[in-house]
């Protein structure tokens, strides 16, 4: 048994120290990790910029962007301004009743980036929070309609979608561990991945596989749910946008509505404002999340077109059946618009252009080395897939005495660094990224 709180932690809370990492082994779960065999965590101070200030002074560069959402990198001065003219307002009011301008300067700017008739928001606490209120909003409109035998929802293999029950219900059921909540899960129906990569076309092949699998499926189905174009945490897998255009006709046709998950490549991520952008098609419903606070706060978003809405509304109960408590937190949504602000008064396009040639040149001299599997690039993201599972308490280890931090996963290297890197920084990242791929010790 360790202490409830050990003395030091409790009188001394700025300084990290063996009590503190004690306390945190013990105590405190990570994300997707063990509490009686833990894997190692570094303390952090602070960050700034694309650097991460570890506790015993080291200084680290950032590949990471926190999970895709620290796209301006740590501590913008501009950010934390919006913050703090927002905290000095109110911090937090409830949405039922009452409105603000965070939300509504946040609104106007999320219909106007988005594709054209998406202009209906709500807005979540977290991505998964708003993959929740999509799938919902996809049941009440066939509810509405009359369909009300409809429940299941079409998607992809190896998709994320987030870690509450419904989103998880249509994540990859072989990495999502779908065996484990069998009993407790709706049952969805899964395509398969898209074999076709970014810059391949389908070909009728393809097609017929697809209109074969709405012919099965689409009947019971409210939805295709799918992440555009990058499968991010379900293998960061990259596909040809032919695949939207594909499911968007035959979601019109059979009547289902599409869904595309923007969550990690929203907001300029992959070249384009977001991934559907690259096959001009617009869903009835987006989901966005990650980077829309540049990575300081919760906040998602589920936007979805008047039609949508609409029906929704005209519908047996009415109205959109969910409100977070925090639902339009006043100083996420400052935070929120300022980013945004910030990124498209950016030269964004240029800046992703250019890590992307910068990884490609860097990353490409792997093809054919006899660890890699596979090279893939796309934006401003840069994945190494090896033929070995990678030992991540090791490879991580290896990292932060390079002075860089990346978290791998799985087979899988990868970096999405913040969009304002500098070169000389990206250069270091792939070549440590090189380096470790061959050594044999840093493999399970
Ligand atoms: C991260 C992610 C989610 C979940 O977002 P949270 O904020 O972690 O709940 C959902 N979909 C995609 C594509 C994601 O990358």
């Amino acid at each position: 048994m360790t202490p409830k709180l050990s003395k030091s932690t409790q009188k001394n809370t700025s300084t990290i120290d063996e009590d503190a990492l004690a306390f945190d082994r013990d105590h405190i779960w990570h994300p997707y990790t063990s509490l009686t065999n833990p894997l190692h965590v570094y303390p952090v101070v602070s960050a700034k910029g694309t650097r991460i200030q570890l506790s015993n002074g080291k200084e680290l560069i950032d590949g990471m962007a926190s999970w895709w959402s620290a796209i301006h990198g740590y501590n913008h001065p501009i950010l934390n301004s919006a913050a703090k003219t927002q905290l000095d307002k109110m911090s937090h009011i409830m949405f039922g009743g009452l409105t603000h301008l965070p939300a509504i300067d946040l609104c106007k700017k999320l219909v106007e980036l988005t594709p054209d008739s998406l202009n209906r928001v709500f807005l979540c606490d977290s991505g998964s929070v708003s993959v929740e209120v999509g799938m919902k909003m996809a049941i009440q409109y066939q509810q509405a309609l009359g369909k009300t035998n409809k429940s299941n929802f079409l998607t992809i293999m190896k998709g994320y979608h987030g870690d509450t029950t419904g989103a998880m219900s249509v994540c990859d059921p072989v990495s999502g561990m779908h065996h484990l909540f069998s009993n407790f899960m709706p049952k969805h129906c899964f395509m398969d991945a898209p074999q076709k990569s970014f810059n391949a076309t389908c070909n009728n092949d393809d097609v017929q596989k697809i209109e074969l699998f709405f012919e099965r499926n689409a009947k019971d189905a409210v939805a295709f749910i799918l992440e555009p174009i990058v499968q991010g945490a379900g293998g960061m897998r990259f596909y040809s946008p032919d695949y939207l255009k594909i499911i968007r006709r035959l979601c019109d046709d059979y009547g289902l509505l599409m869904i595309a998950d923007e969550i990690a490549t929203g907001f300029g991520r992959t070249g384009k404002m977001f991934a559907v952008n690259h096959a001009d098609v617009i869903p009835d419903i987006m989901n966005v999340g990650k980077a829309l606070t540049g990575g300081y706060l919760t906040l998602a978003a589920t936007i979805c077109t008047s039609k949508v809405a609409n029906t929704i509304c005209n519908g047996q109960a009415g109205v959109m059946m969910h409100g977070p408590t925090f639902m339009g937190n006043p100083l996420a949504c400052a935070i929120a618009t300022s980013s945004l602000d910030l990124l498209v008064n950016s030269p964004w396009q240029e800046r992703i252009a250019s890590i992307e040639t910068l990884i490609n040149f860097k990353l490409n001299k792997l093809i054919g080395s006899k660890f890699v599997r596979d090279v893939r690039v796309l934006g401003g993201i840069g994945v190494i897939e090896t033929k070995e599972l990678i030992d991540v308490q090791k490879a991580q280890a290896f990292f932060v005495e390079q002075g860089i931090w990346i978290r791998p996963f799985r087979n899988l290297l990868y970096i999405m660094p913040p969009y304002t890197i500098h070169p000389k920084d990206l250069e270091k990242l792939c070549e440590v990224m090189i380096t470790a791929i061959q050594m044999e010790e840093l493999y399970v």
